[in-house]
């Protein structure tokens, strides 16, 4: 619907997947994973409302199958937005994982920046670490029971994951690493 969606599906399918572009209900009701991109989440959370598209991640999510939120789309799909970093009016949440994220949260010195973080989950525990790429990105400032901790940048939470649903704070699909995508995907392989 909008945001950072083409460089996902071209990553996936550079990995052997068949992605498309989900734009409503039935897109997601034939797929067996979803991925949320990174863009605006009030505009993603409002036009996910509006065309229905909520209630049918909602029973995606319900038949257990992989879901994959990146920046904004990690946004849409947490429990909680922090105060002070939520658009007046509310902004449309899934609630779907147990999480408080805090928007905009590396403020405007260093909106956007590029660094490696360690992530042994996708790494191993030998591998180079992943290379992130954040965009005037969130940080997770809670996480509630049941939710794993991928990967920290310093001291803030990037990279989590809650059953079959991971989010992370940074763009994986904007570098060369292609290693949280095949993650994404062995998630899809064990369902
Ligand atoms: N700042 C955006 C938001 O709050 C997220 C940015 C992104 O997805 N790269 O929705």
């Amino acid at each position: 619907m909008q945001g950072d969606y083409q460089r996902h599906i071209d990553r996936l399918n550079e990995l052997g997947a068949d992605a498309y572009p989900a734009r409503l209900p039935d897109d997601i009701a034939t797929a067996d994973g979803l991925v949320i991109p990174g863009g605006e989440s009030t505009t993603i959370g409002k036009l996910i409302g509006r065309y229905g598209v909520d209630k049918a991640i909602l029973a995606a999510h319900a038949d257990g199958k992989p879901i994959y939120g990146t920046c904004a789309g990690m946004i849409v799909l947490a429990k909680e937005i922090a105060e002070g970093t939520e658009e007046s009016g509310g902004q449309a949440k899934l609630g779907i994982l147990d999480i408080t994220v805090a928007r905009n949260a590396f403020g405007r010195q260093i909106d956007s920046f590029e660094c490696v973080l360690d992530a042994p989950k996708i790494t191993g525990d030998t591998g180079t670490p992943l290379t992130a790429v954040f965009i005037r990105a969130p940080i997770v400032t809670r996480v509630g029971n049941g939710v794993e901790v991928i990967a920290k940048h310093d001291d803030d939470i990037v990279f989590i994951r809650q059953g079959n649903v991971i989010a992370s704070s940074f763009h994986p699909e904007l570098t060369d690493d292609t290693r949280v995508h095949q993650y994404f995907l062995s998630l899809l392989n064990e369902r």
